[in-house]
C-alpha cells in the first residue's frame, strides 16, 4: 500500500479551520423565500433558514435545534425520533476494510444500511452500491454492472466489490462545497449539515466514487420504517433537496457500535475499527494484508481499505 507525498498521518489530516462561506453569503441578498427557490427545499422555514451552520452554533442553540427538529420529526411520523449530538472521540479516527474475497454480492449491507440510516424508500436512495465485476478484468470500473440480478450469488467467473463513501483524508467533496455544509470531522468521518446544505450538488460532482446522493424528490419514509434513533449529522430524516451520503453510521459509531452493514454481513467481508489503536483489527489488516484503495492514484487518501483476505 502506496500513498503520494505530502502523506496525511494515519487516519489523516484534521478538517480545516475556516467554514468556507456563509450560505446567506454565498445566497447574497436573498429572503428566505428566495433561499427556498434556490435551494429547491419545499419545506424551508424561517427558522431553518436563520440557522448558522452547526459548526458555529453555541450549545444552546444546538439544543434549541435538536428540540425543534426532534419536535418536527414527531409530528412527522407520529413518533418520537431522537437526534443525537455526539461528538468525535478523542483518540480516535475510524477506518474500514472490505474483504473483496468473501463477499458473495448478496447487497444485505445494502439494505441494512437503508433501514439504519432512514434512506428514501420511493423514490429510492442507497448509500452502498455493490459492484459485479469480472475475475478476468480484476477492478475495472467500466467492466463493472451495479444492476445485476442473477436468481444466486456469487455467479461463477465474477466477484464483487462494494462502493459507499470513502472518507477521504483530502476529500475533494469538502473542498468545492460553496458555503462550508460538509467537512470532515476530527474521527475521519465525512459529514454533511443538511440544514446548511444548498443543494448545489458541485460536492457530487467532485466526489469520484460516486458515493453522494441528492434528494431529487420529497423522501419517502415510512412512519413504521423510520429508526428513531439519530444523529443531527447522520441519520435523521433529510429534506428534498439536500446531498446525503454514509457516515460510517455515526449514530452507532460514535456510541461504541459497528455500523449496520459490518453487522449484517454474512461472511464477514466488513471489518472496521479504530486506525489508531495499534492492536485493532484493522491495524492488522492494514500491516499483513494484501490491501488497496480505490482510485489511489487521485490521491484523496480514503480510510476505507479494500483487501484480499485469503
Ligand atoms: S453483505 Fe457482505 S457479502 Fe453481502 S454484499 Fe455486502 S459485503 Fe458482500
Ligand atoms: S468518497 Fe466522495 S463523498 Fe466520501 S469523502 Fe471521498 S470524495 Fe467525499
Amino acid at each position: 500500500m502506496t500513498d503520494h507525498k505530502p502523506e496525511c498521518p494515519i487516519g489523516g489530516c484534521e478538517p480545516p479551520a475556516t467554514i468556507g462561506g456563509t450560505r446567506r453569503e454565498f445566497l447574497g441578498a436573498a429572503t428566505a423565500a428566495m433561499a427556498t427557490a434556490l435551494t429547491g427545499c419545499g419545506t424551508l422555514s424561517k427558522e431553518e433558514f436563520l440557522q448558522h451552520n452547526f459548526r458555529e452554533l453555541s450549545k444552546q442553540e444546538v439544543l434549541d435545534v435538536i428540540a425543534r427538529l426532534e419536535k418536527e420529526y414527531q409530528a412527522k411520523y407520529g413518533r418520537e425520533v431522537k437526534v443525537a449530538n455526539t461528538p468525535a472521540i478523542p483518540g480516535v479516527i475510524f477506518g474500514y476494510a472490505l474483504d473483496l474475497s468473501r463477499c458473495i454480492g448478496c447487497r444485505r449491507c445494502v439494505h441494512a444500511c437503508v433501514k439504519e440510516n432512514n434512506q428514501s424508500r420511493d423514490p429510492e436512495i442507497q448509500w452502498i452500491r455493490v459492484l459485479q465485476m469480472d475475475k478476468e478484468e480484476g477492478v475495472n470500473v467500466q467492466h463493472a454492472d451495479a444492476y445485476y440480478n442473477p436468481e444466486e450469488v456469487p455467479q461463477e467467473g465474477h466477484f464483487y466489490m462494494p462502493v459507499q463513501c470513502q472518507q477521504c483524508k483530502k476529500p475533494p467533496c469538502t473542498k468545492v462545497c460553496p458555503v462550508g455544509a460538509t467537512w470532515r470531522d476530527k474521527d475521519g468521518i465525512v459529514v454533511v449539515d443538511y440544514n446548511w446544505c444548498i443543494g448545489c450538488r458541485y460536492c457530487m460532482a467532485a466526489c469520484p466514487y460516486g458515493a453522494r446522493h441528492f434528494n431529487w424528490g420529497e423522501p419517502h419514509l415510512p412512519a413504521d420504517e423510520v429508526n428513531p434513533k439519530t444523529h443531527y449529522l447522520g441519520n435523521r430524516p433529510r429534506p428534498k433537496g439536500v446531498v446525503e451520503k454514509c457516515t460510517f453510521c455515526i449514530q452507532r459509531t460514535r456510541n461504541g457500535q459497528y455500523p449496520a452493514c459490518v453487522e449484517i454481513c454474512p461472511t464477514g467481508s466488513r471489518k472496521f475499527g479504530n486506525l489508531l489503536d495499534k492492536d485493532s483489527e484493522i491495524r492488522y489488516i492494514l500491516e499483513n494484508k494484501r490491501v488497496f484503495k480505490f482510485k489511489e492514484d487521485l490521491n484523496t487518501q480514503p480510510n476505507f481499505f479494500y483487501f484480499y483476505g485469503v
